[in-house]
């Protein structure tokens, strides 16, 4: 049995049943089954099944959180706005959008070979077996929408949640069973990565791995045995830049729900806050006060802000980090231990001060509430302590000139930059989520979310009646084939390219 502990009171709050690794051929088998009958089901169909999970879920919504809160450790309040609220907008949105997005056949002009009465559509496919891998930070939000997505697009999908936060994996499933969709359409199983990761990966026709960056190589390595397509979501060291103009009072508080928002535990959390010298101290001041008037407790009880972290390991392993971050010559400012007043996994929330952007506690993802500040006095020299880092999900720039805002984030190396926001475009629907470099590869979200789990078909209709001019014999008469085809070709020069 896998257990589930929570984490703030460190009580044991469940148990499900490991699934056995040599069940999993048997359980791809039956999802490739339940995919081929469900594949033939047209895409409004499918959506029309699918958008009942928000009636199921909306009979929950205060049981969901609660469960997401006492199996992760944030508050019930965080756990409905950026998880379950999160899955019932995302799930509304694709319910709209997918036929638009994949529905149909879309005809391309051939050009020359259009007078040869050639004809090319291009549709989009399902992949086949789906297999979503997710973490435990965010353990419903995350793979719902990927669920949904693969569904959505016509493929069945293998869902393995973390061992962390089984309790809400077993929700999930819980949720597909409840509406009409192929028995097997969807199916979740429980256990370790380093047990049931490979034969998953093996067995999977797309692999949608959500977690750290170390385990998303191992998967592309594994994926390559069977050159199985993988989309990798990965870990974060996101930056905030804060310019002198922008609107400070509110740059002061985005940076502490940034960093703060369940425990620091996000890909995307404020890790990098970049303050121009001009502002820096009064912004540091001010901030550091508002951070002691935090309130961190066990989750559930009223007004708390902050949580506890997901295990011991994981705290341990924050402090670590923190500690190598004050032998290099970063300062703490706040925080900077666990929290002595409660026995959960609870790390006070830390802001540090660094002086220099090569330093490990300014490189490395802490995933945890450690926020390093850095000063700047220039555009282009915050611009390059921002790229030079290996990861590449999100950031933000804060400024009131937006044309200025905008011309930054072009010159940021992120998946996404938000121009005086923080962290919470992981909620938009519409648009892709991923990031660069180490960070990953691959968009889930919007239109670019469904190309990643289906597979363009070209079709190529031919109504010509005669032989195609390219075709054997290579005789005398293809010598003239070869002057018209030199001739058009030269017509295809172009002059005065606009
Ligand atoms: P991990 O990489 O530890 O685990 C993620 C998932 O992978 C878990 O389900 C885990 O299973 C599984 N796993 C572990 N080893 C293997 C393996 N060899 N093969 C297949 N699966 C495996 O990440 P965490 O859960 O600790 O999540 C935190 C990390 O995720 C952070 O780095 C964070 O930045 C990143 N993240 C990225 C997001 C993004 O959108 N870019 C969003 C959220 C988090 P088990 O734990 O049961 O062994």
């Amino acid at each position: 049995m896998i257990k589930s502990i929570n984490p703030a009171t460190l009580e044991l709050i469940g148990e499900v049943e490991e699934t056995p690794v040599d069940k999993l051929e048997e359980i791809y088998k039956k999802a490739r089954e339940a995919q081929k009958k469900w594949a033939k089901i047209s895409i409004s169909e499918r959506a029309q099944k699918i958008i009942k999970v928000n009636e199921v879920i909306s009979t929950q919504f205060d049981e969901i959180s609660l469960l997401i809160s006492n199996e992760v450790g944030k508050p019930p309040a965080e756990a409905f706005v950026s998880e379950v609220y999160g899955v019932a907008d995302s799930t509304f949105y694709y319910y709209n959008n997918v036929a638009d997005i994949l529905g149909g056949e879309k005809e391309v002009s051939l050009g020359f070979y259009e007078s040869l009465d050639k004809h090319s559509i291009i549709m989009r496919k399902p992949i086949g077996v789906v297999c979503v891998i997710g973490p435990y930070n965010y353990p419903f939000t995350i793979p719902f929408q990927q669920i949904v997505q693969s569904l959505l697009a016509g493929n069945s999908v293998v869902f393995k949640p973390s061992s962390e936060t089984v309790l809400v994996g077993q929700k999930i499933q819980e949720i597909f069973e409840k509406i009409d969709i192929p028995k097997d359409l969807v199916q979740t199983v429980f256990g370790s990565g380093s047990k049931l990761g490979n034969p998953l990966i093996d067995f999977a026709d797309k692999v949608i791995f959500t977690g750290s960056t170390a385990t998303g190589k191992r998967i592309m390595q594994r994926g390559a045995n069977t050159l199985t397509e993988v989309s990798l979501e990965l870990g974060g060291k996101s930056a905030m830049v804060v310019f002198p103009d922008a609107n400070i009072e509110r740059a002061i508080l985005a940076a502490r729900w940034g960093v703060f928002t369940n425990a620091g535990q996000v890909c995307a959390s404020v890790k990098r806050l970049y303050l121009h010298e001009e502002i820096y101290d009064y912004f540091l001041e001010r901030l550091v006060i508002l951070t002691k008037e935090l309130k961190q407790d066990i989750p559930t009880k009223p007004n708390v802000d902050v949580g506890a972290m997901i295990n011991k390991e994981q705290l341990d392993w924050v402090h670590k980090a923190v500690q190598e971050g004050i032998d290099e010559g970063a300062k703490i400012l706040i925080g900077g231990k666990r929290n002595p007043n409660l026995k959960g996994y609870f790390y006070e929330p830390t802001i540090i001060e660094a002086n220099d952007n090569k330093m490990k506690i300014v490189q490395e993802e802490i995933f945890g509430p450690v926020l390093v500040v850095l000063k700047f006095d220039d555009t282009e020299n915050v611009i390059n302590m921002v790229n030079d880092n290996q990861y590449g999900l999100t950031s933000s720039v804060w400024t009131n000139n937006i044309d200025f805002g905008k011309k930054v984030a072009e010159e940021i190396d992120t998946g996404s930059v938000m121009v005086n926001e923080v962290v919470y475009t992981f909620a938009l629907a519409a648009t892709p989520w991923g990031g660069t470099k180490n960070s990953g590869i691959g968009r889930s979200h919007g239109k670019l979310g469904f190309y990643d789990v289906t597979r363009p078909l070209h079709i190529n209709i031919d109504k010509y009646k005669e032989p195609d001019l390219w075709w054997m014999p290579y005789d005398e008469d293809y010598d003239e084939i070869i002057e018209n085809f030199k001739n058009i070709a030269s017509s295809l020069v172009v002059k005065n390219p606009k």
